[in-house]
C-alpha cells in the first residue's frame, strides 16, 4: 500500500536501483527520522494510539523516494493507512529527506503485532497466510486500484470538517444536535443515527466531524467511515477473492460504523444484504452506527423493507434546505474563517441569490476571494460579486414568483385563492397562507413589504410572524416539513 500526500501514489514505478538500506549498526539518519515521526504521532494521537496501532509499525527501508514501513497483518495495514496515513505521509515529507510517500507492507516477522483489547468481537486474525513476509502488497500485482487510495479501507478525515466549523441554525440544529449527541456520549443513545437531506446541505461535514470528536475523546476507539462506494468495493472485491468472511470480521469489529450516502445501494442486493448483517451485529454487539442518504430510510429506493426499517429505528435527522439567516451565518463564518474583509452588502446579497446548498455558497465565497487576492485586493463589492459570479448567480435564479407560489400552495391544500388572500382567520386557511408567506420569503428575493402587499395588503410584521411562525412548527411537524418540501421541490425544479 503506497500513500502520497497528494493521493496520486504509483508504486509500480519503484525504483529498486536506488534502495537505501536499513538495519546497519549505527542510526542513520532515515532511523533518527524515523524516531521524530513516531515522536510525533504519539504526541499527537496520544499514548493510547500508539500503543494500540502506531506500535505496530516498523520502519524496514527507504526505497526511491518512499519510505517502507512494515505492518503484521492486512487489518492493521489497512486500519493504519485509514486513519494515520495522510499525517504519517506529511511527517515524513517534513523530514525533507526526498519522501514523498509512505509505503506499507504487511510482514509478520519485521513487525510486532500489537494485541487488540478485549471486545467481544476479536480483530481478524489470518496469520496462516500473513505470516509470510509478503514481496510486495497486493496492489503491485496490477490487480487492485493503486493505493493512493486510503480510500481502499476508509475514507480519510478532512480536518476541516468539524464541528467548530458548522455552523448551525434553525435547519440543521436537530441533525447537529444528534450527532453532537452521538460523538459525545460514552453509552450509546441511539442506533442508528441516520442524517439525510439533499446534497451539499452538511450530511457529510456532520459525520466527519463525529467522527473526529469521537476520536479525540478516545483515540483508541475505532471508528470507521466510508462512502456507500467503498463498501460496494470493498465488498465485490471479497467475493471476487472468495473472502467475504475477512470482510464481514473486518466490519464487525469496530466501535462505530459510518457509512455515507448509503442511497447509491439501491438494487445492489447482495451489498444491502450484507450491510443488513453487518448492521445487525453491530447493532446487537452495542456498537454506533451513523448512516446519511439524501431521502430519509422509508423513501429510499430499492432498497428491502426489512433494512429501511432497520436504518430508521433509532433517530433520523434532517438537514433542511437552508434558510436566509442560515446562509448569511455561514458566509459569515467563512469570511472570519478566512480573515476576508467582506461588506456586510455582500453577503447579505449572496445569502438571497444563492439558495441552491451551501455548497455553492462555499464556492461563491471561494472565488470571490481568490478574485480579490489575485487582482490585488480589489475590494469586493456587489457589483464585483455579479460579475465573478454570473454563472452561478443565473443558476440560483430560478424566478420563483408569489404568484407562483400562492397558486401552487392553493392547489397543494385545496383552498381557493380569493380565501388564501382573505382575512380569514380559519386554521384551514390560515396555516397554507403561513406556508405561502414562508415560501415567498424562502424561495424569493421579494421584501416583507413586497410580499406584504401580494397578500392582500398585509403589513410586513403579519408577514415576518406567518414565516416565524412557520420556521417555528417545522423542527415539531413533520408533515408541515414535508408539505414545504414537495412545494420548494415543485417550485424550483
Ligand atoms: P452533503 O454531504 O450533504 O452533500 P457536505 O457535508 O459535503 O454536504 O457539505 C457541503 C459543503 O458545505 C462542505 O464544504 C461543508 O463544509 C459545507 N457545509 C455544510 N453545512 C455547513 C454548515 N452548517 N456550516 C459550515 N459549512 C457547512
Ligand atoms: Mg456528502
Amino acid at each position: 500500500m503506497t500513500l502520497t500526500g497528494n493521493g496520486n501514489g504509483n508504486g509500480n514505478n519503484r525504483d529498486v536501483s536506488n534502495e537505501r538500506s536499513f538495519g546497519g549498526e549505527r542510526p542513520n539518519a532515515l532511523e533518527l527520522a524515523w524516531v521524530r515521526v513516531r515522536a510525533h504521532l504519539r504526541s499527537e494521537y496520544g499514548d493510547a494510539a500508539f500503543k494500540n496501532w502506531l506500535r505496530s509499525l516498523t520502519l524496514l527501508r527507504a526505497s526511491g523516494d518512499k519510505v517502507v514501513l512494515a505492518v503484521t497483518s492486512k487489518f492493521w495495514r489497512d486500519w493504519i493507512a485509514a486513519h494515520y496515513g495522510d499525517r504519517l505521509v506529511a511527517l515524513w515529507k517534513a523530514e525533507n529527506l526526498g519522501f514523498n510517500g509512505v509505503e506499507i507492507v504487511v510482514n509478520a516477522v519485521e513487525a510486532k503485532e500489537p494485541r487488540p483489547r478485549g471486545d467481544a468481537l476479536e480483530m481478524p486474525q489470518r496469520e496462516t497466510d500473513e505470516a509470510r513476509p509478503q514481496p510486495a502488497p497486493a496492489a503491485m500485482n496490477g490487480e487492485e486500484p493503486r493505493l493512493g487510495d486510503v480510500q481502499n479501507l476508509c475514507t480519510p478525515l478532512d480536518p476541516r470538517l468539524t464541528f467548530e466549523t458548522f455552523v448551525i441554525g434553525k435547519p440543521n440544529e436537530f441533525a447537529h444536535a444528534a450527532a453532537l449527541r452521538v460523538a459525545e456520549a460514552d453509552e450509546i443513545p441511539f442506533n442508528p443515527l441516520f442524517l439525510y437531506g439533499g446534497v451539499g446541505l452538511g450530511k457529510t461535514h456532520l459525520m466527519h466531524a463525529t467522527a473526529w470528536r469521537l476520536r479525540m475523546r478516545n483515540p483508541a476507539r475505532r471508528v470507521m467511515f466510508l462512502s456507500s462506494e467503498t463498501f460496494m468495493h470493498l465488498f465485490v472485491k471479497a467475493v471476487r477473492y472468495k473472502d467475504t468472511h475477512a470482510f464481514k470480521e473486518q466490519f464487525r469489529s469496530v466501535d462505530v460504523l459510518m457509512i455515507d450516502d448509503v442511497q447509491f445501494f439501491g438494487e445492489k442486493s447482495a451489498t444491502q444484504e450484507e450491510l443488513f448483517h453487518t448492521f445487525n451485529a453491530l447493532v446487537d454487539h452495542r456498537r454506533q452506527v451513523i448512516i446519511s442518504a439524501d431521502k430519509p430510510p422509508v423513501d429510499l429506493q430499492g432498497i428491502e423493507e426489512r433494512l429501511k426499517s432497520r436504518l430508521g429505528s433509532g433517530v433520523v435527522a434532517q438537514l433542511n434546505p437552508t434558510n436566509y439567516e442560515l446562509r448569511l451565518s455561514i458566509l459569515q463564518a467563512k469570511a472570519e474563517q478566512k480573515g476576508v474583509a467582506i461588506p456586510s452588502k455582500v453577503t447579505e446579497f449572496l445569502a438571497h441569490k444563492i439558495t441552491s446548498n451551501i455548497r455553492e455558497l462555499e464556492g461563491a465565497m471561494t472565488r470571490l476571494f481568490a478574485h480579490a487576492t489575485l487582482l490585488n485586493s480589489r475590494e469586493i463589492s456587489i457589483d464585483m460579486a455579479q460579475e465573478v459570479l454570473q454563472d452561478l448567480l443565473r443558476a440560483n435564479d430560478r424566478h420563483v414568483t408569489i404568484d407562483d407560489i400562492q397558486k401552487r400552495v392553493c392547489e397543494h391544500y385545496n383552498i381557493k385563492m380569493a380565501d388564501l388572500l382573505s382575512p380569514r382567520r380559519a386554521r384551514a386557511v390560515a396555516r397554507p397562507r403561513q406556508v405561502a408567506m414562508y415560501l415567498a420569503k424562502q424561495l424569493t428575493t421579494r421584501s416583507l413589504p413586497e410580499i406584504g402587499r401580494k397578500f392582500g395588503g398585509r403589513d410586513h410584521t403579519t408577514i415576518m410572524h406567518g414565516v416565524r411562525k412557520i420556521e417555528e412548527l417545522r423542527g415539531g411537524d413533520p408533515s408541515l416539513n414535508e408539505d414545504i418540501e414537495i412545494l420548494t421541490r415543485s417550485l424550483t425544479r
